[in-house]
């Protein structure tokens, strides 16, 4: 079997092309253009590059994008300051601080300090919460973006065997919670799950979210399985400089598996697309006004 490469660079394209038709139309029809805030403390290159991708995408499909940079030795007492000015700011309906942040800072009272109407990241505990309880949240952007893919390629995912790999806050476990809003069987499987090939053996759908470079090898799959690489990996190349892997060896997977994600180009894309969509889905919730279809959980 040669599966299907699940393309994500594509999906995420489509996504914010639809995005872009609603801010288009709430403008027209409301006056209301949606705006993002992005917070990026010190002078992290990747991060620095993370944010200006965020900022370029968002004014590119038409709303507005505010970026807040902050010295690394900010204070936190500056930093909740500013966060208070934008959740109090109207124009502003999403926020969220660029992570890590240098030491002395703590990402999870930082999370807390933001209102979970405007956590486009959907990190904060009354997220996660409503995510659990099975209510209407603002979904963290990757474990969207994992289903969105999912239900773009499977249809309904009603009782399909999932394996998620892996339990983080940010990824493991909200994408357990979405797929069991789907009405999956789902098995969250970590670091001391035994037999974790057999266990990932059993599954239609295998979510990989471990930061292992290539450890899922294909003789783990039930053939046919859809497999979602959420990993990113910088490896070593044998002739020098480095390239980007997943968690899920692509070769032997991709002779096993029914469809599968590239890494880059699978997962990846969807993250700033979904980030664009929370923005969008919380614009509209401030504002009474219908939300996008299909970009929500
Ligand atoms: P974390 O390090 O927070 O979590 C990793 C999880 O993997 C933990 O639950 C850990 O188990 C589990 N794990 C580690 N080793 C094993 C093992 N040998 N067998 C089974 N499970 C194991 O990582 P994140 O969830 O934040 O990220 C996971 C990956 O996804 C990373 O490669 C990251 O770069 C990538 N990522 C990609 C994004 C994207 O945009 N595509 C966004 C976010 C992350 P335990 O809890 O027991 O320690």
């Amino acid at each position: 079997m040669t599966a299907t490469v699940i393309d994500g660079k594509a999906f995420a394209a489509n996504v914010r092309e639809q995005i872009g038709a609603h801010v288009a139309k709430i403008k027209g029809e409301n006056g209301i253009t949606p705006g993002l805030a992005v917070i990026l403390v010190g002078e992290d290159p990747a991060s620095e590059v993370y944010v200006r991708n965020k900022g370029k995408q968002t004014i590119e499909v038409g709303m507005n994008s505010y970026e807040h940079k902050l010295p690394a030795d900010v204070s936190e007492d500056e930093l909740y300051a500013l966060i208070d000015k934008l959740n109090n700011d109207k124009n502003v309906h999403g926020i969220l601080c660029q992570f890590p942040v240098p030491d002395h800072l703590s990402e999870q009272a930082i999370v807390a300090r933001i209102d979970p109407a405007k956590d486009v990241d959907g990190l904060h505990v009354i997220n996660a919460g409503l995510l659990a309880s099975g209510q209407r949240s603002l979904v963290s952007c990757t474990p969207l973006g994992c289903l969105m893919l999912l239900r773009d390629h499977l249809g309904s995912l009603s009782g399909k065997n999932a394996v998620v790999i892996g339990r983080s806050n940010l990824v493991g476990k909200p994408v357990a919670q979405l797929l069991l809003g789907d009405s999956c069987t789902v098995t969250i499987a970590h670091s001391r799950t035994a037999n974790l090939e057999e266990v990932v053996r059993q599954a239609d759908i295998v979510v990989a979210a471990v930061g292992r470079p290539k450890m899922v090898s294909g003789d783990w799959l039930k053939p046919g399985a859809t497999v979602i690489d959420v990993g990113i990996n910088r490896i070593e190349k044998p002739e020098g400089g480095t390239r980007l892997v997943g968690d899920v060896d692509y070769e032997s997977c991709a002779a096993v598996a029914g469809a599968i994600t590239p890494v880059p180009g699978g997962v990846g894309p969807m993250t700033i697309a979904c980030l664009l969509a929370n923005t969008v889905t919380a614009c509209c919730r401030a504002n009474g006004l219908a939300e996008p279809v299909g970009l929500t959980a």
